[in-house]
């Protein structure tokens, strides 16, 4: 019959607007529902409507969401390297950066002048930035990550948004704790949740105890 679906339609909008309405007294109408309560509420089972109330209210970032990159340091407690850059200043994430935002400066050796492999300066325009990840993708030592902090609002609009290496480093923790799953992959691919070099050096020294003990 002419005019059926319009009349359908009507009714899940009225619907929503009434479960809406009881999912509110639930909560007893306070304008900010718990913490626990909110993937439940903003969930695909949610009945009725909600307006997310930011920002004492915020959507839960999926493992995978990407925002400005940030650099992988050691642990500050590290044992032996705290706060040691994973960055070796190979200077891949520049190059696959598509709108070439990021800028290295590789450090040098005070005696030889000869470079190592650390980035003694490293920068990124976040509003150049376009948070494509290519620079996470093709880190071959899992330095560079990409964040879930997107409340980098300021306002000034001159050097405040060029982060250095200072801001951009964070703890390898961090990294698990934003990612758990990808950060137990890439260290089941690496062999162990240490840096690449480590590892390597760690394999190197024993094999040569084992050829020692031979
Ligand atoms: S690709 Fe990784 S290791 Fe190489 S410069 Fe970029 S962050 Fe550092
Ligand atoms: S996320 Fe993309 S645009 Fe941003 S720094 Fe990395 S490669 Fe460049």
């Amino acid at each position: 019959m002419y005019g059926t679906g319009l009349w359908r339609g009507l009714r899940v909008t009225l619907k929503h607007f009434i479960d809406t309405y009881i999912e509110d007294i639930r909560y007893g109408f306070r304008r900010h529902v718990p913490v626990e309560a909110f993937p439940e509420r903003q969930g695909l089972e949610a009945r009725g409507t909600f307006t997310v109330q930011y920002p004492e209210e915020k959507l839960a970032t999926p493992e995978r969401f990407r925002f400005i990159p940030f650099l992988v340091v050691e642990n500050y407690d590290h044992p032996e390297r705290p706060g040691h850059d994973w960055c070796t200043s190979c200077g891949i994430c520049a190059k696959v950066c598509p709108p070439q935002c990021i800028w290295i400066v590789r450090s040098d050796d005070p005696e030889t002048g000869r470079p190592i492999p650390e980035p003694a300066e490293f920068y990124i325009d976040i509003d150049i930035c376009m948070n494509c990840g290519f620079c996470a993708e093709f880190c071959p030592f899992d330095a560079i990550k990409m964040d879930h902090d997107y409340e980098l609002a300021s306002y000034d609009r001159t050097t405040a948004h060029i982060f250095d290496k200072q801001r951009l480093s964070k703890e390898f923790r961090y990294w698990q704790s934003i990612a758990p799953t990808r950060a137990a992959e890439e260290a089941a691919a690496r062999g162990g949740w240490e840096h690449k070099d480590v590892l390597k050096q760690k394999q190197r020294e024993a094999k040569d105890k084992g050829a020692a003990a031979e």
